[in-house]
């Protein structure tokens, strides 16, 4: 029977693998030959706005990241196959309970996934950086900075995950049957705590943050705080300049560590109306609660997971189907994290589908409180600077793109979604 479930497994592992593996890889070509197919003209609705340099900056742009994607994938897959079936965690497992037992050897083992799966990557991050976003004007990095980054980087994630994952560890071995819930209610404070800390302690390791001074943006931004009835909020400017010339602004924490933050980059690019049509996206996001509706999502999801966990846990062809001997906590863990990625994949464009319908509710928003004009006026600046591309391949975009195509949002800027009833 196990051996029938084993060989089940090993299959379905397989099929879900090679086909998820077979529809990126699909995608990713229609959006290149999509991209270079329309690289010799602007669209019409943009033609007053962009120049045809930059249209082709964006579509060349677009290309090289979609072609290191394949590449990254490429590793990803090597990856997987080596740590699974080729026995590379089979060889860690033996490795390190020759050496260790208990919470020590699963912390260990866990550990030294990362470690590899982030040396592995290393190259790729590497060139995306230092060569790749150079390329087209966006690196802003230096390589002490990128190495002092990691250095940062890693430290936090262990003196955050190492405790974690001790904690997980214990509850799975110690809670019986129910250690998912258990878990889950852990990993969910967790969670909470990061989402509180991050602002006050973890992001000014990494940027520095000035309160945004006196003028006509901070005018502005109180202002547009008043009509929408969002009380005072700390305002700060982000030296996002450092590392890279994308623009952002976004809105983050909660409770005493609500702030708004602008990245310098924005600042300098953005007239101050267009900065306010900006915020009033975001704060639209806040309205409509969208972060707490995304949050409460992730943790009805994690539930489900770990609760499927909890039942692969004890059955030896999860493991065996997986290229190991035998089966522990620690394992299934590993096991877990790398086996669901191809398993949920088609859900992605449900999840982009979400998004979208998110971020055209924050737009509408932002032009009731703020003005549309200056909000399309500014996705066209933030598009050409961060050389986005406004001519995705239209099913590419509709299974990943977390917005809407910039000819879609504009369209519907100036469409009113609630127009009062025809008379007729
Ligand atoms: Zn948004």
């Amino acid at each position: 029977m196990d051996h029938i479930l084993t060989q089940t497994f090993s299959a379905a592992f397989l099929l879900a693998l090679g086909l998820s593996a077979i529809l990126r890889l699909w995608l990713s070509w229609r959006q290149e030959r999509f991209v270079l197919s329309h690289r010799d003209q602007v669209p019409a609705a943009f033609r007053e706005h962009i120049s045809l340099t930059a249209h082709q900056r964006a579509a060349d742009y677009t290309v090289a990241k979609t072609r290191l994607g394949r590449l990254a994938l490429g590793v990803e897959l090597a990856l997987l196959l080596t740590l699974t079936w080729g026995g590379g965690l089979q060889a860690l497992h033996e490795f390190w309970s020759a050496h260790l037992e208990g919470l020590y050897y699963g912390m260990a083992l866990i550990a030294s996934v990362v470690v590899i799966t982030s040396l592995v990557d290393l190259p790729l991050d590497l060139y995306r950086q230092f060569r790749l976003e150079a390329r087209f004007g966006f690196n802003r990095m230096t390589p002490a900075l990128f190495l002092s980054d990691l250095a940062k980087q890693t430290l936090v994630s262990a003196l955050l995950g190492l405790p974690l994952l001790a904690a997980v560890l214990s509850l799975m071995d110690a809670m019986g049957q129910a250690w998912w819930l258990y878990v889950w209610l852990l990993w969910m404070g967790f969670n909470l705590l990061v989402l509180f800390a991050y602002p006050l302690w973890i992001a000014p390791l990494f940027n520095r943050f000035t309160p945004l001074a006196d003028g006509e943006v901070k005018a502005r931004v109180q202002a547009l705080l008043q009509r929408g009835h969002f009380g005072n909020r700390e305002l700060f400017v982000m030296d996002g300049s450092r590392r890279s010339s994308h623009g952002n602004a976004y809105f983050t924490g909660f409770g005493k560590a609500r702030r708004i933050v602008f990245f310098d980059t924005l600042l300098e690019r953005l007239s101050p109306p267009q900065v306010e049509a900006v915020l009033a996206h975001e704060l639209g996001h806040f309205h409509h609660r969208h972060i707490v509706k995304r949050i409460i999502g992730i943790f009805t999801l994690s539930l489900v997971f770990l609760a499927l966990l909890g039942q692969l846990l004890e059955a030896p062809w999860f493991y065996q189907a997986l290229g190991l001997e035998q089966g522990n906590t620690a394992l299934a863990l590993v096991l877990f994290a790398l086996v669901i990625p191809p398993f949920t994949f088609p859900l992605t464009p449900l999840f982009s589908a979400l998004s979208r319908r998110h971020e055209f509710q924050a737009d509408a928003y932002a032009a009731q409180l703020a003005a549309a004009d200056d909000l399309s006026a500014a996705l066209v600046k933030l598009y050409e600077d961060n050389a986005a591309t406004l001519t995705p391949d239209p099913l590419h975009s509709l299974f990943y793109d977390s917005h809407p195509p910039a000819a879609q949002r504009i369209a519907h800027l100036h469409t009113p979604l609630h127009a009062p009833p025809s008379p007729a």
